[in-house]
């Protein structure tokens, strides 16, 4: 009994023991395949990140996923070829692989080549790598609607096309891709020369290489610029060299698709029109051609930051009914345009003193409307381009000074008091603002008998953001502390609306338009709209949601609630978030309006 007793207590220890052993066992394997699942789905996630993030970031510039607002124009130098070798920077490396990128899909790399890729990306501020590998011959899908697909062109009544495309140390893959997507996808009766103008680059792939293969290709030349001068000094080279009826600009990074030229042509021969293709995306990553949204129009924000935006509810019905018919813009983006050679020169070409880069769109844009032609879209006329989220090259001078002279210009010439509204709140352009010599620019447009600034306003942006005499304009501080305003990392994304830190009279963040109508507009394009529940801060649309009545101190939605900053913690107001709610006598509902001068 005793042995026995014995036995089975020394039995029962060990079972135990085995029993413990076996749960920790499972515990460790189960730890183990924790660990290992976390670890793959790390290193999976980190693949999926485009490989260029851990690059440069630039949190001002993105493009939205729903593609609405592509923001081109903040521009941050590029850290040109850093670290790469001579023999790299100055070398043509296309070597085509067949079948890669064809009908604009995606080129993939191996993991190798990714590591090579981004070593290679400030060159160009694109994948150059995959741009190498894709033929320049490529095809592309034909992506217009059908109603586009279905006109039928007199192709014998068309004016012709003179392509001028500038550029400034561009891949040459890329480039030679613009020109023969263009050679090969435009009527032959159409296309009466493509110009390619070089704006002073210096790699040596461009140089007696480019020449040789530009002599092998029928109707394109190519001309130099002896001095960088910037888009407007070549584009000007080239488009005075040009002869025929119409000058189509295009980027030196475009791939145009079937049927791109017909609608431009078409349009700019009948009207005085500035025609714009609709700009589709070539992944700046992959290279692959993406439809961009086809509901968007241009536009800029406070600071003059070209902006892509909802168009008007008028133009939108009109797209919906006519969608093959041109829809008016009230700005283009930049390098992608059509017009008639006479009427280009007639409005006075481009502004001859603007350098480098930026602000050009615009200026043509104010000119054109505001001296009696128009700026349209065409989503029939389809082009790839490729966004770049970076200016890959350099900018003599400093890119803010070449930046702010240019805004200078434009502003001058063409907002009348809305260039006192820019120059009060950017100083820093405001300073530089004497030094434009911009008098010619001043007698062009007094000679071109040429609208106001606010007709334009009012005329073709009814919709815009900007102060004006019959809007109020300010501060608007709640009683609890903390004012309202956007904070945002990203420009016109809006979000929840909190109490914000109320600054100074300087600070445009914190500054408000509120219309008639009762509208409290921000920048960007950004109007307070009651939410489910929280008070929001979204892109500015004809919904009831955003009218807030001045009733005293007080702002009433629609169905009479009060406009609230919610108590919290905070002494200040600041972070706490707004809501509409039942009005009674809580300090959180009382707001005071302090006027700005906003000129
Ligand atoms: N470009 C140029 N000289 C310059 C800057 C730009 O010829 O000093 C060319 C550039 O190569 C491109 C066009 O102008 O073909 C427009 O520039 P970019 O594509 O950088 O502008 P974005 O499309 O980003 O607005
Ligand atoms: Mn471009």
């Amino acid at each position: 009994m005793l042995r026995n007793g014995y036995w089975s207590l020394m039995c029962r220890g060990r079972r135990k023991k085995i029993a413990t052993l076996i749960m920790m066992l499972i515990l460790l394997i189960n730890a183990l395949f924790y660990v290992s699942f976390e670890l793959y789905n790390t290193v999976k996630r980190r693949h999926k990140e485009p490989w260029y993030n851990s690059l440069h970031f630039d949190e001002n510039s993105y493009v939205d996923k729903t593609g609405m607002r592509v923001v081109v124009g903040h521009y941050v130098g590029g850290n040109i070829g850093r670290n790469l070798s001579e023999e790299i920077i100055h070398r043509n490396n296309y070597s085509p692989v067949p079948g890669e990128g064809e009908g604009g899909r995606p080129v993939m790399l191996s993991q190798k080549e990714l590591i090579t890729a981004r070593e290679l990306y400030s060159l160009h501020s694109y994948n150059i790598l995959v741009s190498d590998k894709i033929s320049i011959n490529r095809s592309l899908p034909d992506v217009r609607s059908e109603s586009c697909k279905s006109i039928e062109y007199d192709i014998n009544n068309l004016p012709t096309a003179s392509v001028v495309i500038v550029f400034h140390n561009e891949a040459w893959s890329t480039l030679m891709r613009t020109v023969m997507s263009v050679l090969i996808r435009s009527p032959e009766e159409l296309l009466k020369q493509i110009i390619l103008v070089d704006d002073a680059s210096d790699r040596k792939y461009l140089g007696k290489e480019l020449d040789d293969a530009i002599k092998k290709l029928s109707k394109v030349q190519l001309l130099r610029s002896p001095e960088r001068t910037g888009l407007v000094g070549a584009r000007l080279m080239g488009a005075r060299s040009a002869t025929g009826d119409v000058l189509v600009f295009l980027d030196a990074h475009c791939e145009v698709t079937h049927g791109w030229l017909e609608p431009l042509l078409d349009r700019a021969g009948n009207d005085d029109v500035f025609i714009c293709p609709h700009i589709d995306l070539l992944s700046e990553d992959t290279l692959a051609y993406t439809k961009s949204i086809d509901a968007h129009w241009g536009a800029f924000s406070w600071r003059l930051h070209f902006r892509w935006l909802m168009p008007s509810g008028e133009v939108m019905r009109n797209k919906s009914e006519y969608p093959s018919k041109p829809y008016p813009t009230p700005a283009m983006a930049g390098g992608l345009f059509a017009v008639r050679r006479s009427l280009f020169w007639r409005l006075g070409g481009y502004d001859e003193g603007m350098v480098i880069w930026g602000a050009e769109n615009l200026e043509l844009s104010w000119r054109a409307w505001q001296c009696g032609a128009r700026v349209e879209i065409t989503s029939c006329s389809r082009v790839g381009h490729i966004f770049r989220r970076h200016s890959p090259y350099k900018y003599p001078g400093g890119v803010a000074e070449v930046l702010n002279s240019n805004l200078a210009r434009a502003a001058t010439v063409w907002m009348d008091e809305w260039a006192d509204f820019f120059f009060k709140f950017n100083p820093s352009v405001a300073a530089i603002r004497d030094r434009q010599q911009v008098a010619d620019r001043v007698v062009l447009r007094k000679n071109l008998n040429c609208k106001s600034f606010k007709w334009y306003l009012e005329n073709v942006w009814p919709q815009h953001f900007f102060p004006t005499d019959d809007r109020w304009f300010g501060r608007i501080r709640n009683d609890r502390g903390g004012c309202l305003g956007v904070v945002s990392t990203t420009p016109g994304l809006g979000g929840p609306a909190v109490g914000i830190d109320c600054g100074n009279d300087m600070d445009i963040d914190r500054l408000i338009v509120y219309t008639p109508e009762g509208r409290l507009m921000a920048d960007e394009g950004l109007c307070l709209e009651q939410g489910n529940g929280r008070a929001v801060w979204k892109s500015c649309s004809d919904r009831p949601k955003q009218i807030w009545e001045q009733k005293g101190p007080r702002l009433k939605t629609k169905g009479g609630l009060c406009l609230t900053l919610v108590k919290t913690d905070s002494k200040d107001g600041v972070g706490s978030h707004l809501t509409a709610k039942k009005c009674t006598n809580d300090v959180g509902q009382i707001w005071h309006f302090e006027r700005v001068p906003w000129r």
